[in-house]
């Protein structure tokens, strides 16, 4: 199979694409394409959802064909309209759409209800009494056969009756399930009298107290494909034992001028999070992330909210492709194409971090000075904005070391640095407090430094950020990073997830931005680039007079290794 996979992708397909072309060639279904993503309403879309909506849509954009958005709402227990709303929201952000195609699993309750009493007629289904306990205990082994119910022969006149009656209301969850009668001996446990309903009295998000009995996924899933004309049913690897019971129940409505063909590819695992939708509800309501869309959650709403754009989620889907195998991605990939993508982007700003304040002792007091920054180096015609320079600035507290080593070639006491875009500073004497802490830098500038000026080309090793103290606009920054602290927490079996969750993945610090920065800050959305230190984006809590920011990644390199151009 993985030979035939590279073949494939040779001719610059996938393997599901191949498949799907193979169809539209051999006229199946009457030459449509018509895919379907199928998200339960139980939750926020994740990452690995993510792979699954564009595979469903880009399949179907490819070929020409159409892609349906189905709520696979079968369980009211679980069940929300946030979660249908914020469905919406993610798949367009991505950048699908399905334009009038939003279908319910709840539209088909009907003629799902009239099946299941079709195949109670046909002597195909059968009302079991049994616990859910009992009806396991009777299932048997693969390698050993199941027992019959001994409900399973019961009159179709009975069954009828039974199956009304559930649906009435008139007995309690867990009393009573409808089984299709198949075979207790079948190879493939799935056969082995699956389930097609069960009894449950909560409400419906949408049908209200209308049904009292509910499909089970295997049941409704085939069927609502069919209903809705989907040609190919693309899903992931875990349903592949559930394929012959999918052929099977489809085939009660199905023939050969139209039937609905499952396909199945591997699910997308990261590295340092879970996708458990359970899971990651469990760190909501626990409080141990600020919600859904935490930045440091794998949900799509988080990523938007961190500052990823659609586009890198895209392209790193792009580049782990898909296949018939389970595997582990590395997280390190989804943050280079982040990296990729915001370099191309996002708008350059200082900012300091965590500032220490450095006096210029020959700058004239009350002088300021404008400073024209380039917006981004990557894109042409993206423009300059100006920046102002005066006697009282701030850099990075850790740009500073008094005792540096070697080759430490920031500032140090006695040692020059260029301030980037502005002059050459040499430090002249370290300031400090009662307690030993550094307080301030008292400098002097180079007046011959600066650009356009005859000391500009004067090289120095390093080039430092640095924003006016005067101007400087503060910020709250909060700096994430990886939610857990092992590579696969779903993989350790000793311990609860809960305690593996990364303690450093959220710092909040307080930055100083320069006033063009701040600015930005107020317009939801922004990308920034604050130089050296990562890539920022508002956060939703900013208010004006109240910046937030998220930094979305850090920047992989500083500019001491790319040697500074000015
Ligand atoms: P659960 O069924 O446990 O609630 P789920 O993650 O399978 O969780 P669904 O809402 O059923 O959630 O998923 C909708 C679609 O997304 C399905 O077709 C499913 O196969 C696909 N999907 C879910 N998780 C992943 C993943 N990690 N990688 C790729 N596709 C996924
Ligand atoms: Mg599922």
């Amino acid at each position: 199979m993985e030979e035939e996979i590279k073949n494939e992708e040779a001719k610059g397909l996938n393997f599901v694409e191949q498949l799907v072309k193979e169809d539209l060639e051999a006229g199946k279904n009457g030459g449509r394409l018509n895919t379907r993503f199928p998200p339960e309403p139980n939750g926020y879309l994740h990452i690995g959802h993510a792979k699954a909506i564009c595979m469903d849509f880009g399949v179907a954009e490819k070929f020409g064909g159409t892609c349906n958005l189905r709520f696979d709402d079968t369980n009211p227990v679980k069940e929300d309209v946030e979660y249908v709303d914020s469905i919406r929201e993610d798949i367009h952000w991505l950048g699908f759409d399905w334009g009038d195609r939003e279908y319910y699993a709840s539209d088909y309750f009907p003629q799902l209800f009239d099946l299941a009493v079709r195949m109670i007629k046909e002597g195909k289904a059968y009302v079991d009494d049994q616990t859910s306990e009992q009806i396991a205990a009777q299932k048997g082994t693969p390698t050993t056969p199941g027992q019959n119910s001994p409900y399973r022969d019961r009159s179709v006149e009975e069954n009828l009756d039974l199956f009304t009656r559930m649906n009435a209301g008139e007995f309690e969850e867990g009393s009573r399930v409808l089984r299709a009668k198949i075979d207790m001996a079948s190879s493939n446990m799935h056969f082995r009298d699956p389930i097609m309903y069960r009894i449950i009295k909560t409400p419906h998000h949408r049908t209200g107290t209308t049904w009292k009995v509910y499909p089970m996924y295997d049941f409704a899933h085939g069927q609502s494909d069919y209903f809705e004309g989907v040609t190919h049913s693309i899903c992931t690897l875990e349903f592949v034992p559930h394929r012959p019971l999918y052929e099977h129940f489809v085939k009660e409505l199905a023939d050969e001028s139209y039937c609905p063909r499952q396909i199945e590819f591997n699910r997308l695992n990261l590295t340092y999070t879970v996708m458990s939708k359970r899971k990651l509800l469990q760190l909501v309501k626990e409080g141990l992330v600020a919600g859904w869309d935490d930045p440091r959650m794998p949900t799509i709403s988080g990523m938007r909210r961190r500052g990823y754009t659609p586009q890198s989620i895209r392209n790193f889907i792009d580049t782990i492709g898909y296949t018939k195998y389970e595997a582990l991605n590395s997280v390190s990939l989804l943050e280079h194409a982040v990296r990729d993508d915001l370099n191309r982007i996002a708008t350059r700003v200082m900012a300091v971090v965590n500032p220490v304040k450095v006096v210029l002792t020959n700058y004239p007091e009350g002088q300021v000075e404008e400073v024209e920054m380039e917006n981004n180096p990557e894109q042409e015609g993206s423009g300059t904005h100006s920046m102002p320079f005066s006697r009282e600035l701030y850099i990075e507290r850790e740009d500073f070391m008094e005792n540096p080593p070697k080759k430490f070639f920031r500032l140090a006491p006695g040692q020059e640095v260029r301030l980037k875009g502005a002059y050459i500073i040499k430090c002249e004497e370290v300031v400090k407090d009662a307690d030993g802490n550094i307080t301030e830098l008292r400098c002097t500038y180079d007046p011959e430094s600066r650009s356009g000026l005859p000391g500009a080309s004067r090289k120095v090793k390093g080039t430092l950020h640095w924003v006016s103290a005067g101007h400087a606009v503060d910020a709250e920054v909060r700096l994430y990073d990886r939610l857990f602290e092992v590579e696969n927490p779903a993989a350790e079996t000793e311990r609860d997830f809960r305690e593996m969750l990364n303690p450093q993945s959220l710092i909040i610090a307080n930055a100083k931005l320069e006033p063009f920065a701040a600015a930005l800050g107020e317009k939801p959305g922004e990308k920034l680039q604050f130089q050296r230190i990562g890539y920022f984006t508002p956060d939703y809590d900013t208010k004006p007079g109240a910046l937030v920011f998220n930094r979305t990644i850090a920047l992989k390199d500083s500019w001491e290794k790319a040697k500074a151009k000015n």
